[in-house]
């Protein structure tokens, strides 16, 4: 069975056709500047020489027809005809509080991911152009919606209710959701795996950390909390987001600087994190180069994200009380190893104790802590797509 793995962002769309028989990435690939000029696809055909295809794309539905196009090239395709695509994964951001399983798509189901639009203006319409960019070109073929959100769905309300008057979740459903849930699944389930334990008897404590990051509380497998919440904008410093900060800095700064709504936002979302402190860069490879050349505020953005990692972990140990496992993923968990360290160090009284020397890995699968530390901590590089298939194969085969 082969499926093909969408994800769409306003002018973007990736791509991934995998093989379901071996897990194996038939091809992939990248459309960029979808509605801009100079529009592109990047095609990649395992064991085939990239491609890159500039034609101008008006919208989302002329991306997937070159994308399509692509996969079945008699040169640089991967596979003969449409028909060998069994089925299409979607990954979709927000279900609100609908979806806590991914879903076949249906009239039904389009209506409430149309509904969510609201709760992620920024992500669900590119992710709906998706889907009907879909419907028109492969009307026979199976579709299936995985949200961001849906691994989250099972945090308890004590974990999801802000401390505001209660009429604001019954009328706007202001709450956490969490984000990342799709990655936070897959490396939990991973970790089981590898420490050759059913999911339900573990506690693990996942971290998701990339440009956007978050940590997840993962107990016998479910979500019971997360560090995003109603938008991705909360909880830990990031590259270019706040993460947690007293809400009463941003009515002062608006008045105090004669700040819009726009630019609060753009402000919190986009000028702040480990830039903002910074004042450098939000990708941690230069904070890191800046910082071991002496450049303190590079220093003092780095301590910042990792002591605020280390916060929920802390947080998280307390609330699960016997942490099996700490996981780290993403572009800076997977590839950083002066991260993992700083965030590990001082983490022996809750019984986390990093082997330096094992630590010393990118981006592979690898148990790094000492045999002597009861939580094993462990490097898993997250595979969103994969996840998004699986969970789709499953549906499908339903
Ligand atoms: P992601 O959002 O998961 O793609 O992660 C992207 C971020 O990972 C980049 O902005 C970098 O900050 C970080 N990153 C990637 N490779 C490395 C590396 N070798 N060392 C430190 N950070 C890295």
């Amino acid at each position: 069975m082969n499926i093909l793995v969408i994800n769409c962002g306003s002018s973007s769309l990736k791509y991934q056709l995998i093989n379901m028989k071996n897990e194996e990435v038939r091809a992939k690939g990248l459309v960029e500047r979808i509605g801009i000029e100079g529009s592109r696809v990047k095609h990649t055909t395992t064991g085939k020489e990239e491609v890159i295809i500039e034609e101008p794309m008006k919208d989302h539905r002329k991306a997937l027809e070159l994308v399509l196009n692509a996969l079945v090239d008699s040169n640089y395709g991967a596979i003969k005809s449409m028909d060998d695509i069994n089925a299409v994964g979607h990954r979709v951001v927000h279900g609100g509080e609908r979806f806590a399983n991914s879903v076949i798509i249906d009239d039904e189901v389009m209506k409430v991911i149309e509904e969510c639009v609201e709760l992620a203006p920024l992500h669900n319409p590119p992710n709906i152009m998706g889907i009907e960019a879909c419907k028109e070109l492969m009307p026979n073929t199976p579709m299936v919606a995985v949200f961001d959100t849906a691994f989250h769905q099972t945090i308890p309300a004590e974990n999801y209710i802000y401390p505001l008057p209660y009429e604001y979740y019954e009328k706007y459903g202001i709450r956490k959701y969490g984000f990342h849930g799709t990655s936070h699944k897959y490396v939990s389930l991973k970790a089981a795996e590898m420490m050759n334990k059913p999911i339900d008897e573990l506690n693990i404590i996942t971290c998701h950390l990339g440009n956007g990051a978050s940590v997840c509380a993962v107990n016998g497998g479910k979500s019971i909390d997360t560090s995003m919440g109603f938008t991705p904008l909360e909880g830990l410093a990031m590259g270019t987001r706040t993460g947690d900060i007293d809400p009463a800095i941003i009515p002062f700064l608006m008045e105090k600087e004669d700040l819009s709504f726009d630019e609060v936002n753009k402000m919190l979302n986009k000028k702040s994190g480990v830039l903002g402190i910074s004042g450098l860069s939000s990708d941690f490879r230069d904070l890191e180069d800046a910082a071991n050349e002496g450049n303190e505020r590079a220093e003092l953005a780095l301590n910042i994200f990792c002591n605020r990692v280390k916060e929920y972990i802390g947080a998280y140990s307390a609330l699960m009380c016997n942490v099996d496992a700490l996981v780290f993923t993403a572009g800076i968990g997977e590839n950083s190893i002066s991260i993992r360290e700083r965030i590990c160090d001082g983490l022996d009284c809750i019984d986390i104790r990093l082997d330096k020397k094992l630590n010393d890995v990118r981006g592979k699968e690898a148990i790094i802590s000492k045999d002597s530390s009861s939580v094993k901590v462990i490097v898993i590089p997250t595979n969103e797509e994969l996840m998004i298939a699986k969970d789709t194969k499953e549906l499908v085969e339903k």
